[in-house]
């Protein structure tokens, strides 16, 4: 009898998840299958990743609950390409069954599958589930995507309807899942890592978090927002659901959900800025990539106390405070004249809630190069940000435990000279560019 393969990625779910609803509903018995992409997993540098333990304890759970309810979920380490060869060769697949992934390396991935599977007569369908409004789907008067934040948002709202935010249902069609032997999960050894201890975030919506949000969330010192980055990024939370919390609790919590649709619609739409300026003129900026001040600032010792909070929050938890990751970033592309892909990456690297799309939004919009980007020459002053959103000092004094002691460094630049130097750098850059 022929199956549908259902193919997990960043949907870690069993209920109201598009593709796999369709999927139980395809008339084939649906096999679950998630594939340890070693192409990602095996340069990663921290081989305790807490991601990595975060997706592995998840995957585990689906299984057991995919097991109770008389089904079985195949999960395999490999190229995913090597994958589904072996995949075609043990089973009769009618059709595989995934949801849509806006990153170039996924889109790549999943042309290589689809093409691989139709040359076997294997029908590849794939769903809309990560945001409300994909691609082109909230686009200006004109038919062209958007590259202002509010116009699109404000579009975005009006297009939403009931139906967007109807659950995807699941378990009612758990009868028809393929029945066969259970195979070994890979372990996290096998793969060559070992279990994060860094305390992941739960995937509970705090009510008394949404009901101060729009006041709290900019002060670090205070839980103010939701830590559901992790969950939204591997598909553990539903984002229909959040979007309809978010609508009746709080507006500001959902312009921040339609950012990051935002920046995933960009993405889709100008693929080229994962690796360059959103604004081409921005990429002859002569950064200075001084690999020593690169260290200092990982590290947290560049002798700004709220940076140094920052990237010490970040290095020991996975997560920096949204604020903060405005100043870290804004600290390194503007006062050390460091190329903000260098800084990216180091998030990509450490953030519990890494998203391609959002963190390179972030980034751009730090450098000045970005869609909805601040003008270059507002120069976050780090100081005065500290007065506005930690006056008194105790986020600061929560990661910087020598604050104030003589160890604690002098600042690397000063200030002023440092926003000298960078308005002169990006004049000079931007003048070069427009010809004049
Ligand atoms: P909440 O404030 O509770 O918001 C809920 C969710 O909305 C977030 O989990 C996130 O999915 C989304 N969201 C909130 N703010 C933004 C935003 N400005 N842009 C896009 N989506 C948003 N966000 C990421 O999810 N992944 C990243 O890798 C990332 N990198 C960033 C890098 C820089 C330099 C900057 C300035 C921002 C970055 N952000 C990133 C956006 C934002 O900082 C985080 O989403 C937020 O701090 C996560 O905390 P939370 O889960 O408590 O969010």
């Amino acid at each position: 009898m022929p199956i549908t393969i259902f193919w997990f990625r960043r949907d870690l779910r069993l209920e109201d998840n598009a593709g796999f609803s369709a999927a139980l509903q395809s008339g084939h018995p649906v096999l679950p299958l998630f594939i340890y992409d070693s192409d990602i997993l095996d340069i990663l540098e921290d081989r305790a990743d807490a991601r990595v333990t975060f997706i592995h304890q998840t995957i585990l759970d689906m299984r057991g609950k995919l097991e109770a309810a008389g089904g079985t979920l195949l999960a395999r380490y490999g190229k995913p390409l090597d994958i589904w060869k072996q995949l075609l060769q043990e089973h009769t697949i009618a059709e595989v069954y995934t949801n849509h992934d806006y990153e170039n390396y996924a889109i790549d991935r999943d042309e290589s599958v689809r093409q691989l599977l139709e040359k076997q007569g294997v029908v590849f369908k794939t769903f809309k589930d990560q945001v409300i409004f994909e691609k082109q789907e909230v686009v200006s008067g004109g038919g062209t995507p958007y590259t202002v934040f509010t116009p699109y948002s404000k579009k975005w709202k009006s297009q939403l309807t009931v139906a967007d935010l109807q659950p995807r249902e699941c378990a009612k069609h758990f009868g028809n899942l393929h029945r066969t032997e259970a195979e070994p999960v890979p372990t996290l050894a096998q793969m060559n890592f070992t279990p994060s201890q860094i305390p992941l975030p739960s995937s509970e919506v705090s009510e008394a978090i949404l009901e101060k949000y729009a006041q709290q969330r900019d002060y670090p010192s205070v839980q103010g927002t939701t830590r559901l980055g992790l969950h939204l990024r591997f598909g553990t939370v539903s984002v229909r659901q959040l979007v309809d919390k978010a609508r009746q609790r709080s507006e500001t919590w959902l312009n921040e959900l339609i950012w990051r649709e935002f920046y995933m619609m960009i993405l889709a739409n100008f693929p080229h800025v994962e690796k360059h300026a959103f604004r081409g003129a921005y990429d002859r900026i002569e950064w200075r990539n001084d690999a020593g001040e690169f260290k200092r600032w990982c590290e947290g010792r560049t002798g700004y106390p709220i940076v140094d909070a920052g990237m010490r929050q970040l290095n020991a938890t996975g997560f920096m405070h949204n604020r903060v990751r405005m100043i870290a970033a804004s600290f390194l592309i503007k006062h050390l004249l460091i190329d903000w892909r260098w800084g990216d990456a180091y998030f990509a690297g450490k953030l519990l809630d890494y998203e391609l799309a959002s963190n390179n939004g972030g980034w751009q919009w730090a450098a000045g190069s970005g869609t909805d980007a601040a003008p270059y020459f507002r120069v976050f002053n780090p100081t005065l940000q500290t007065e506005k959103f930690d006056k008194a000092r105790e986020y600061i004094k929560s990661w910087v435990r020598e604050f104030g002691t003589p160890s604690y460094p002098a600042p690397m630049v000063n200030h002023e000279f440092a926003r000298e130097r960078v308005l002169k750098t990006y004049r000079e850059a931007l003048a070069k560019t427009t010809g004049g």
